[in-house]
């Protein structure tokens, strides 16, 4: 794989020389090497993998015209440490998430504005993998949720070089967050990445479906999608921070068609050619490619594979690995393969059934009128006071305003009437105090001072 770095132009005004870097872009590689390390016959034995693609693509073609669009959950996992939560501005965060799944929905509909880019010989096989992405609204113990969660850590980044690359972002007790029933939903977790202990250029990884059966498989609780803090989102403004040239959203594009079990365009062969001891991508209507696609050029581009100096490559593909402003689609057979997935014989067809995760929830009203708390607004310790007592009580837990939970006690339903929170210490702001029934949960705002 290519890596390379361009120089930016010094900046005067700071007599400051600084170096813009060109992404590595998707993290397959240490994903497969991972694999293949555990099982050296994991190639042999997932060949299926692609078979089981090509096969959707030339069965389903037809079935498509008159599909219906499928619906999958989304939930979003934001673990950084208090720097890198910084850099990405926490408030942003709600606009990243749902600038993301508008992308999302925009490329995986042919919904994209910059299609009209397509070059003409290819604009007949601009496919619809007619899948849509929702916000997950009701999380795993039937609770609303915005479809995403802040995970403050304590780790500076998770390695990619290892055994089971960027696997401790998805423990709680390595430092992560727990994926979300990863047959329910699709995971997508946020953090920063390293190699060998120093921050990676890498801006994308997945774990797919098919990677987590067989010899040497992945747990399929790391089951998803890992995009690095400024790597994912489409940009609202200028002074937004993004990686260099990625900022439309298209990383999470191009890992959610590896989740669908696409392969890169060019095959990942290491420069051959298909009927020359390559693999190429396995699909019939995408031209063949020797090796991955950097920057932005302009069509037409041959290279070693090009049969045809009328097409060329097709380098504004999602699945190559050219700036997000200059990829625009996917073909008629990667979005019927992609959507072949979803139907009944594929293997993420469980995600299209659970639309009751799409809808807020119906949380029963709780009654307010035997909760107290004060005082209110708190400069640290605050009672709360039940009268009468509740008789189903389960937890108490006070939230802060990225939801995170910054205290929490069980109660098992004991009739309880008094309880002590010292706050004393966090950080000023709003907090949510959020007492769990049986029945429901009633929560409050409290502002500590
Ligand atoms: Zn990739």
């Amino acid at each position: 794989m290519k890596k390379f770095l361009l120089m930016a132009l010094c900046v005067p005004a700071l007599s400051n020389l600084s170096w813009a870097q060109t992404a590595d872009k998707c993290g397959y590689n240490f994903i497969h090497a991972a694999a293949i390390k555990r099982n050296p016959n994991f190639d042999a034995e997932h060949a299926t993998m692609t078979q089981e693609a090509i096969k959707n693509a030339s069965l389903t073609g037809a079935k498509l015209t008159t599909t219906t669009t499928l619906t999958v959950p989304v939930v979003f996992h934001i673990v950084l440490d208090s720097d890198y939560l910084k850099l990405m501005d926490p408030a942003t965060i709600s606009d990243r998430v749902n600038s993301q799944i508008a992308v999302l929905n925009e490329d995986y509909n042919k919904g994209n504005a910059d299609s009209t880019k397509i070059p003409t010989v290819f604009k007949t096989r601009y496919g619809n993998p007619a899948i849509r992405f929702g916000l997950a609204k009701v999380d795993p113990h039937g609770n609303p949720t915005p479809g995403w969660e802040v995970i403050v850590t304590t780790k500076n980044g998770f390695e990619l070089n290892n055994d089971d690359p960027g696997a401790n972002a998805k423990h709680v007790d390595s430092g992560g967050a727990d994926a979300w029933d990863v047959t329910k939903y699709i995971n997508v977790w946020i953090t920063n990445f390293l190699v060998n202990g120093s921050p990676s250029t890498t801006i994308g990884l997945t774990i797919m479906p098919s990677y987590t059966v067989g010899a040497g498989a992945y747990p399929k609780d790391e089951m998803g999608v890992m995009l690095r803090y400024d790597a994912w989102g489409r940009r609202s403004s200028s002074t937004e921070n993004f990686f260099a040239n990625i900022d439309q959203g298209r990383t999470l594009t191009h890992e959610m068609g590896h989740y669908f079990e696409m392969i890169h365009i060019w095959g990942d062969d290491g420069g051959q050619c298909p009927g020359s001891g390559g693999t190429d991508d396995g699909m019939a209507d995408t031209p063949p490619q020797a090796d991955a696609t950097y920057g932005c050029p302009t069509f037409p581009v041959t290279d070693a594979c090009s049969k045809s100096v009328d097409t060329g490559i097709m380098f504004m593909n999602y699945m190559d690995y050219t700036n997000d402003a200059c990829m625009y689609m996917f073909t008629n057979d990667q979005a019927n393969a992609m959507h072949g997935e979803l139907l009944p014989t594929g293997e993420s067809y469980s995600l299209t059934q659970h639309p009751e995760l799409l809808a807020v929830p119906d949380v029963p009203a709780i009654s307010t009128s035997n909760l107290s708390i004060y005082p209110n607004p708190t400069t640290g310790k605050i009672n709360l006071t039940f009268a009468p007592a509740p008789k189903d009580l389960e937890a108490i837990s006070v939230v802060n305003i990225l939801g995170q939970k910054v205290w929490e006690k069980s109660i098992n339903q004991q009739q309880i009437s008094i309880i002590n929170i010292d706050l004393s210490g966090m950080t000023k702001g709003i907090y949510f105090v959020e007492c769990q029934y049986s029945k429901g949960k009633e929560v409050r705002k409290i502002l500590l001072q």
